[in-house]
């Protein structure tokens, strides 16, 4: 029997949403199934709207960020009732399985909805990275790399002035963005909800860097640590020994609008194509992530002399999704 499954994504967009959605069709179809795509996520799901995708529906989006299949949060979806209303659109349509792209808050959605009996799989996609189960997510290294750009611009002009900037970028409970645009931007200080950090420190640090000699001080903020324009007031007030001049920015939205880079829409394409494994499989209730970004020692003896061969499953992979 031909089996059916359906593909939604949900909570906040990502770039590389849409390369998962071609994978998940693409390889789908490959294993001979029927594809569905639910617009709006779970919204969408409730409200029975489910197209079918073929190879064709999903082609030119590779490159593009947001996804085409919408996302929307759906408080309907927490309770029973609402889940419920789901699994009979779902029942109706005889679809087998589900496929939810999407952070924390949608896997414990496709989480609830498992344990009411329905097949779920879901692929690690949120620009928090904050997701247990997955090294890195779908989103986060195209959201970090627009966030480098304006960093790198703001320290241009920073350097011109002698300015101090603060930058807030996305992550009202997961500090991962500013802590990672923070050191590969170069930052004086870096401000993240999971280590408080006082005003004063900041300022002291500032100050120092200032004393230094340093042509510009960078301070990045994660939105749920503090927000940058209430920091740069109470800088103004209470602490005009900075030296620099202390300006303020917020990149907010501008950070998940990207075209996905080559990184996440690899990422994007594996952990796709790795959710209809699982299905195949039969293995559900499960969070398709990558896992080893360890940075490791090995001997010489071990390297020197070998190749490192190509990995074979990505030539195989390749080959599917040229439909
Ligand atoms: P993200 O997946 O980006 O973390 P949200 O936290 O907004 O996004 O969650 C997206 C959607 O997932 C919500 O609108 C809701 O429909 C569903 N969801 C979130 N938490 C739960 C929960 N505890 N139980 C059931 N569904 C949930």
């Amino acid at each position: 029997m031909t089996k059916r499954i359906a593909v939604l994504t949900s909570g906040g967009d990502a770039p590389g949403m849409n390369a998962a959605i071609r994978a998940v069709v693409r390889c789908g179809v490959h294993e001979g199934w029927e594809v569905f795509g639910v617009r709006n996520g779970y919204k969408g799901l409730m409200e029975g709207d489910i197209l079918q995708l073929g190879p064709r529906d999903v082609g030119g989006i590779i490159q593009l960020g947001g996804t085409i299949l919408g996302s929307a949060r759906a408080p309907e979806f927490k309770e029973v009732a609402g889940r419920e209303k789901a699994l009979a659109q779902l029942r109706q349509r005889e679809i087998d399985a589900l496929v939810v792209i999407g952070g924390n808050g949608s896997q414990t959605g496709a989480n609830a909805l498992y344990e009411m009996g329905f097949p779920v799989v879901g692929v690690a996609s949120t620009i928090d990275n904050d997701l247990y189960g997955s090294d890195i997510t779908i989103g986060v290294d195209t959201a970090l790399n627009i966030a480098l750009e304006a960093i790198d611009r703001l320290k241009t002009t920073a350097s011109s002035h002698r300015r101090a900037f603060l930058v807030e970028v996305m992550g009202r409970d997961s500090g991962y963005l500013a802590l990672m645009a923070g050191i590969a931007g170069g930052a004086e200080a870096i401000l993240i909800p999971e280590v408080p950090t006082t005003p004063e420190q900041v300022a002291r640090e500032i100050h120092a860097a200032y004393e230094r000699g340093k042509l510009h001080g960078l301070i990045v903020v994660a939105e749920g640590a503090y927000d940058a324009d209430e920091l740069l007031a109470y800088f103004k007030e209470h602490h005009p020994e900075l030296g620099f001049e202390i300006r303020a920015t917020t990149l907010g939205h501008v950070q998940r609008g990207g075209a996905p880079g080559a990184f996440d829409r690899l990422l994007a394409t594996r952990l796709g194509a790795g959710a209809v494994k699982a299905i195949a499989e039969g293995n559900y209730g499960v969070l398709v992530g990558s896992k080893a970004t360890e940075i490791i020692a090995t001997p010489y003896a071990e390297i020197v002399g070998k190749k490192k061969p190509l990995d074979m499953r990505m030539v195989e992979l390749a080959n599917v999704l040229t439909q």
